[in-house]
């Protein structure tokens, strides 16, 4: 089925006289018959026992989101942040390391840089523009994962996935892909050679601004078993889990081990699933998807040209744009668009940026980005407020730097918006 169909059709199917719209199951707990049962569970929680890891609304949209990026399984998190976080920690431990684009969502540079360094596990950054040979070249014996972004929130690179995902193979190791800015509808990674996606779920996918969320997705395709024949790496895919009753994950599993490790031991453990309410949220704005993505792009390239004919902008960044760095890549990756998300630089610094920012009336001040209403943030005074001038430089961000998002309002008062508040500058 196309995308438009399974976004619709996937994951909920009624039952002879059940209901239409997929329901909210909202219980913590689910109940049986016997102890023998549950004693059953805890051996293979092959049903629903409890919703700290698993719910029948969360597992349709589950499901959904595993068909959409054409992977064998998927588990919903309560953020993308978590999704981040749980795909690394599912393959890395203290000692081991991970390489990563220097140029991803500022939220995954902390995760990553600071956090994961206090639990003992080193990123080594890269440059994703940088030659095969260059990021060969930093490679350890201890590394077990490559971490990219399709489209980079904010800097709007585009990821050459078959490149990252060809030096992560060689390296015996899986690519894991943030989707998020792209969505399956503009990509979809694992035909380009990506193992695992994340998605921050709180953007596009929900689309409406009322759930944060996110989600892993495993392609069932790295295998973990020839990995540890090669180089000894996985064990806890191959050997038994002690906190399990000695399961072994790609004997039982196969080509699910990946997704159903990480809900076993860290959804278990960590407890960060998200609320059935949240998921059915989420659902609503699956639905729409692919007719909502197709206007944010069209509304993001009209914008970007407009940005692009004035003489008070710098710099436009928008990847679907002739001549923009990224252009033939997202001509390759991207051939539908590029989001609704474009960044620009305003001629005059942070100061006269602040002033564009504060100037536009429909276009909303907000924390936020990739929503339905038209929003735009000054990182250089919010996300990436810690940092001095020079740091910001190194960083991509310039001082005039706006991430301009946007909505699905009519495309000619998303303009005039920017014209009026243009002039104020
Ligand atoms: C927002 C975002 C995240 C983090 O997601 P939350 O849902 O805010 O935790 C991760 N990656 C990208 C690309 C994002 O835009």
């Amino acid at each position: 089925m196309k995308i438009e169909t399974q976004c619709l059709h996937e994951g909920y199917k009624p039952e002879n006289g059940g209901p239409g719209v997929m329901p909210i199951v909202q219980s913590t707990t689910y109940r049986f018959d016997s102890t023998e049962h549950i004693a059953d569970l805890f051996n293979m929680p092959t049903e629903y026992m409890y919703s700290r890891f698993a719910n029948p609304t969360c597992d349709a949209v589950e499901k959904k989101l595993a068909a959409l990026e054409g992977g064998v399984g998927a588990m919903l998190t309560s953020s993308g942040q978590a999704a981040s976080l749980l795909s690394i920690l599912n393959l890395c431990s203290a000692g081991d390391s991970f390489v990563a684009m220097n140029s991803l969502y500022g939220g995954t540079i902390n995760l990553f840089s600071v956090t994961l360094k206090r639990f003992g596990i080193e990123c080594i950054w890269i440059d994703g523009d940088s030659s095969e040979e260059e990021i060969n070249a930093v490679f350890k014996k201890n590394t077990k994962a490559v971490f990219g972004e399709t489209l980079t929130n904010p800097s709007l690179n585009v990821c050459d996935i078959e490149k990252l995902a060809r030096i992560a193979h060689n390296h015996h190791v899986p690519f894991i892909i943030d989707n998020t800015f792209a969505t399956p509808y503009l990509c979809r990674p694992f035909s380009w050679g990506a193992d695992i996606v994340v998605h921050s779920t709180s953007k596009y996918l929900d689309g409406h601004a009322l759930q944060t969320g996110g989600v892993i997705i495993d392609s069932g395709n790295f295998d973990w078993a020839a990995a540890y024949k090669q180089t000894g790496a996985f064990g806890d895919f191959i050997e038994p889990d002690e906190s399990y009753h000695g399961i072994k994950y790609v004997e039982t599993f196969g080509k699910a081990a990946f997704i159903i490790k990480a809900r076993m031991q860290l959804m278990r453990d960590f407890g960060c699933y998200p609320a059935a309410h949240s998921a059915f949220l989420l659902n609503l704005g699956l639905e729409t998807l692919p007719v909502r993505m197709k206007r944010y792009c069209e509304n993001g390239l009209k914008v970007a040209e407009y940005f692009l004919k004035s003489d008070k902008i710098a710099a436009v960044n928008y990847p679907a744009l002739p001549g923009d760095k990224y252009k033939k890549l997202a001509d390759k990756y991207l051939p539908e668009g590029t989001s609704g998300v474009v960044c620009i630089s305003i001629k005059g610094g942070r100061e006269k940026a602040m002033k564009f920012t504060d100037a536009l009336k429909l276009a909303s001040n907000e924390v936020h980005v990739a929503d339905i209403r038209t929003c735009v943030l000054h990182p250089a005074s919010a996300t990436h407020r810690q940092l001095t001038d020079a740091q910001l430089v190194v960083a991509g961000i310039d001082g005039g730097m706006v991430r301009f998002s946007c909505g699905l309002e009519h495309v000619d008062d998303i303009i005039a918006d920017i014209e009026q508040a243009l002039a104020a500058v």
